[in-house]
């Protein structure tokens, strides 16, 4: 329902991801959600920090405050509006790939997502929640490994373009991978993603809204689209990896 991303570094200058997700959910709130989540990347991790809750964003934030979280160089936050499993702490996003090296939110519907599941269940992955978007990060592991193997080191955004070429239905997904920890990624079809340009930080958010505290400089992501963003840059492909040069920017005119 709602989606934040943050990419910045450890730097002084830089904002914390987790206030950044934090903040952006709760102007993200208005749309309505019934269980929220972050997860953060950070040099050095051998797993993504992941805290998910359902209910309130205050019952989120009592879960950070009994079990804190690391320091990070990135982040990405979710409130949830369920429409595949039961608002429930395991459906709440982010959901993480089987080794837990990578976690995705996703606002939407996987129209094949069932099966997906049943082909990935035959390979011996396991599941945790009962929605649609866990599959979609079982998957993007499966695939960032397969990137690995390519090309001798990951590229988690070659390999959500290759998830976004496999997904049916509408959906917006932001992906971190704490083997590159500095950047997230995010793809949409038929489905909002827009991107706030900072200054040694950038976000991405599901409207301005999540964002527009900390920058008024925005771009909406196309149709079809990828968008990596990294404390120096925005990078956009299409789903084939096609650079997108046009860009949409605009200056959101209020706060
Ligand atoms: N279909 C997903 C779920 O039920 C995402 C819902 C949303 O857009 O918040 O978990």
């Amino acid at each position: 329902c709602g989606i934040v991303g943050y990419a910045g570094s450890l730097s002084a200058v830089c904002h914390r991801p987790l206030e950044v997700c934090l903040q952006g959910l709760g102007r993200l709130e208005y749309r309505g959600y019934d269980s929220a989540g972050v997860a953060l990347v950070a040099p050095g991790m051998e797993q993504v920090a992941v805290r998910k809750k359902a209910g309130r964003l205050d019952n989120l934030m009592a879960e950070i405050d009994a079990r804190p979280m690391p320091e990070a160089t990135a982040g990405i936050g979710h409130t949830r509006w369920a429409t595949n499993g039961e608002p429930s702490d395991v459906n709440a996003h982010p959901h993480r790939s089987g080794d837990g090296r990578i976690a995705l939110i996703h606002n939407g519907i996987i129209e094949n997502a069932s099966r997906l599941k049943f082909d990935l269940e035959a390979e011996g992955y396991v599941f945790d929640s009962s929605t649609d978007s866990e599959v979609a990060a079982k998957l993007l592991g499966k695939i960032a490994d397969q990137v690995i193997r390519e090309n001798g080191a990951p590229d988690l955004f070659l390999a959500v373009r290759r998830l976004a070429l496999m997904l049916e239905g509408a959906f917006t997904i932001l992906a971190v991978d704490c083997r590159q920890p500095g950047i997230v990624v995010g793809a949409r079809h038929d489905s909002p993603l827009v991107v706030g340009l900072g200054d040694g930080e950038n976000f991405l958010g599901s409207d301005v809204a999540a964002f527009v505290a900390h920058t008024k400089r925005a771009m909406e992501l196309g149709q079809d689209q990828v968008v990596c963003i990294s404390a120096g840059g925005v990078e956009v492909t299409d789903f084939h990896g096609n650079q997108v040069q046009a860009r949409n920017t605009f200056t959101v005119d209020w706060d």
